[in-house]
């Protein structure tokens, strides 16, 4: 048994929400893992970079997910995984996907059709409550106008 921590973002932008398409056809969450001496925080922004080429912006933290998978060079060995989202605001929507991880697709996704087209429930969860936190905010600043 080993763990692994990564850290990733709900990235919004207007009313869309960044999601990365792998070669094989599913759509994730940008995410990766946290290096020594890195905060997460800093760790979700770096991998968003990386994986997307989009700049941004932390607005909060979203929350945990756990889920276990096999080594890939040994079945009978579970990794523990563990991933932190940060709610992000793009700075603007150009899209660079990280070809040589598998990401065929970088993309802004509209927020109406975001948690069913990601592929894990765990990030299905993780979209649904960054969504309702945009809600949030975006209630607060038409009460302020
Ligand atoms: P990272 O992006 O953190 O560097 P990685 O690309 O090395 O991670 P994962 O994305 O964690 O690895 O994928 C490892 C295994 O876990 C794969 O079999 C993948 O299908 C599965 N997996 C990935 N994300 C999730 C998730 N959110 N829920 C459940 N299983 C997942």
């Amino acid at each position: 048994m080993r763990d692994e921590i990564s850290s990733g973002g709900v990235v919004l932008f207007g009313n869309a929400v960044l999601l990365l398409r792998k070669f094989n056809g599913d759509w994730v969450l940008p995410k990766g893992k946290v290096e020594p001496g890195e905060t997460r925080e800093e760790a979700a922004l770096r991998e968003v970079g990386e994986e997307t080429g989009v700049k941004a912006n932390t607005i909060k933290y979203l929350g945990e997910i756990h889920y276990t998978y096999k080594e890939n060079w040994d079945e009978n060995k579970d990794v523990h995984k563990t991933v932190y989202w940060f709610l992000m605001k793009a700075k603007n929507m150009d899209t660079v996907p990280q070809k040589e991880e598998g990401f065929v697709e970088a993309k802004f996704i509209h927020i109406d059709r975001v948690a069913d087209m990601a592929k894990y429930d765990d990030e299905k969860e993780i979209i649904k409550v960054a969504l309702e936190e945009i809600n949030r905010i975006l209630e607060r600043e038409n009460y302020k106008s």
